[in-house]
């Protein structure tokens, strides 16, 4: 009798234990909701958010637009293993943890993951092409254009080609679409030992002719330049100018490759007067660029002069202008791509005027070690995953991988949800910028 009674007490005190869990879950959901559209506004470069919130499954973050912010259900987080990988339709096994569960159905031919509440398909293995979101499967697709237009909607995110087992296109900084040369991002290489093809056009570029004001100013109304460049560019000329350097021009941005065989035949033309055809070509190319290894053509490259004396000069380097961009573009991921010391390596003379978009932080290590692009390429592959830590104290590390096809790329992109930006290395390699 008293061992009944008892047993009646516990399980009631067990009743009221589950009661007052359920309750406080419910009572917590709304504090969080809060603190989530707090965050949003108060700091939007942080990432991991889902680490802070464990019931939110991820909330993807970048600059100041949220991309996404997914509520797990209150029903699955108690319930634990909400998803299933099916094999050949069969539920083969079930995982709570997303990443688990694709990890093993990477590991099995036809099979997908479905989530157990509402039996929605997250991911299939059978169809070619899939976009990738961090480290999140978003969808996957027959055809690669349909794959980039729907990939075209989230940032940050990348198309590996399951049947070739390679990264084909990413939607980090910029959409991207890679080939085997890798010509593609803010730091690829391009000089006459690596030269981009008579038919390359970058995709994405802004006319800066269509946004003057007082400190953007340009001298021809065909401006255009690389999208990312443009708004770094932007930015560097309003400081610029309310910092006294207010007399800045943009005089050259994107040259088709047409343009510059026109630019670099009339110099070897002027220089047939004083010397043989060889010599002349060579001494040519030595100021301007051999067609097909110019920065301009890549949308990348910009000239400067002054409003006092219109046109390149070597004298620009000693201007106001010319010295607050030798001081400061690096802020902006721009460099001074060709000086006089780099000219054995470069083969191009100093060129104070000449500035190339890198991208931040890359601009800021290559100016603090006074490295140019083709040794910067050399350093990031020899010293992978140093941490940098820039002028605004955020963290970055390089990796590079030696093809779109290595393994250990296609491994570190499904791994890392931390990817700030991918580029090629114009030589075949890949260039990984994490910020965390
Ligand atoms: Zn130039």
């Amino acid at each position: 009798m008293r061992h009944k009674k008892r047993k009646r007490r516990s399980s009631r005190v067990l009743f009221v234990l589950i009661s007052l869990f359920v309750i406080s879950l419910f009572m917590l959901k709304g504090p969080l909701m809060k603190s989530v559209e707090a965050r949003q506004y108060i700091d939007p470069n942080e990432i991991k958010l889902s680490k802070v919130l464990p019931n939110f499954e991820a909330i993807r973050v970048w600059g100041a637009n949220v991309i996404e912010l997914k509520e797990i259900p209150l029903a699955s987080r108690l319930l634990g293993r909400n998803y299933g990988v099916y094999v050949n339709n069969h539920l083969t096994k079930e995982f709570s943890n997303y990443n688990k569960a694709l990890e093993f159905a990477l590991g099995h031919e036809d099979s997908s993951i479905k989530k157990k509440t509402d039996n929605v398909v997250l991911w299939n293995n059978y169809r070619r092409y899939v976009l990738m979101e961090g480290n999140f499967y978003i969808n996957s697709f027959e055809e690669v254009s349909s794959t980039i237009e729907y990939g075209k909607e989230h940032r940050m995110s990348y198309i590996i080609d399951q049947e070739e087992n390679k990264l084909v296109w990413s939607n980090f900084d910029r959409q991207i679409e890679f080939t085997d040369e890798t010509s593609q991002g803010d730091l690829f290489l391009i000089n006459p030992q690596y030269p981009v093809s008579s038919e390359f056009i970058p995709n994405n570029m802004v006319n800066l002719a269509n946004h003057i004001n007082s400190y953007i100013r340009v001298s021809r109304n065909d401006m255009e330049i690389d999208e990312v460049a443009f708004n770094s560019i932007t930015s560097m000329l309003k400081d610029a100018y309310y910092d006294g350097a207010d007399q800045m021009v943009v005089i050259s941005t994107y040259r088709s490759y047409q343009r510059q065989t026109t630019l670099f035949n009339n110099r070897v033309n002027f220089l047939l007067a004083s010397m043989g055809a060889d010599e002349a070509r060579r001494e040519a190319a030595t100021s301007v660029a051999i067609p097909g290894s110019s920065e301009h053509q890549i949308g990348l490259g910009v000239d400067f002069s002054t409003l006092r004396s219109m046109g390149v000069s070597q004298d620009f380097g000693d201007t106001v202008e010319g010295k607050w961009l030798n001081n400061n573009s690096w802020k902006y991921g721009f460099v001074i791509r060709y000086t006089e010391e780099k000219m054995d390596i470069t083969g191009i003379i100093d060129e104070p005027w000449h500035l190339r978009y890198v991208g931040v932080p890359h601009a800021e290590l290559m100016n603090k070690l006074n490295l140019c692009l083709e040794e910067y390429l050399e350093y990031i592959k020899n010293n992978l995953e140093e941490e940098f830590v820039d002028h605004n104290e955020d963290s970055y590390k390089m990796y590079y991988f030696d093809s779109i096809y290595s393994d250990e790329l296609l491994e570190f992109l499904y791994n890392n949800d931390n990817i700030a930006r991918i580029s090629g290395d114009g030589m075949g390699g890949i260039i990984i910028t994490t910020n965390y």
